[in-house]
């Protein structure tokens, strides 16, 4: 079964990611791993404060990594760029405005860093394109949720289908 998982920054993949993997014994995928593993950067964005990533060719690897494992659970904003056909289920973590501009201050994002995550948050930008692309989707807000009932709730959507 292939898991992944989007949302805008602060709104909750790794910390779920990393639980979810250990409760099903799948294996967790970084994704910024693979992208400095095989040099997917391909500039940084000085404004934005960000690294401009090869979407294509990321998205060719990770499908690669999937067709190598039978189980995995993939971690990233970007990971609702694989096709859907070769994904089962695509996690989209929300989470609370107030509580997500704390939670990025705390990463010490630059005012237009949070911005940008914020605005991204505000129009959905991982849940538009990941419905776009019409994977299998569940929708989980992280803000008032414990990792245990997180998991919960993704196991009854999982076992449901
Ligand atoms: P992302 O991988 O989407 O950037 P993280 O998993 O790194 O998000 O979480 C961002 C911050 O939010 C971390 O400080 C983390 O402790 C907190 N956080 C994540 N999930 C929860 C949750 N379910 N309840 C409370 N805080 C959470
Ligand atoms: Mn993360």
């Amino acid at each position: 079964m292939i898991i992944v998982l989007t949302g805008t920054p602060g709104t909750g993949k790794s910390s779920l990611a990393k639980a979810l993997a250990k409760k099903l014994k799948f294996p967790y995928l970084d994704v910024n791993k693979v992208i400095d593993k095989e040099n997917l950067i391909i500039e940084y964005d000085k404004e934005r404060d960000s690294n401009v990533v090869d979407e294509n060719k990321l998205s060719k690897v990770l499908v690669k990594l999937i067709k190598s494992n039978k189980d995995l659970i993939i971690d990233s904003h970007l990971s609702h760029y694989i096709p859907q056909k070769h994904v089962d289920f695509c996690i989209v973590t929300k989470c609370d405005l107030k509580v997500l501009k704390k939670r990025l201050e705390k990463r010490k994002y630059s005012k237009s860093k949070v911005r940008e995550n914020m605005d991204a948050e505000i129009f959905d930008i991982c849940l538009n394109e990941a419905i776009e692309a019409k994977h299998n989707i569940i929708i989980l807000d992280t803000t008032k949720r414990t990792l245990k009932g997180l998991i919960k709730t993704v196991e009854n959507e999982i076992n449901k289908n």
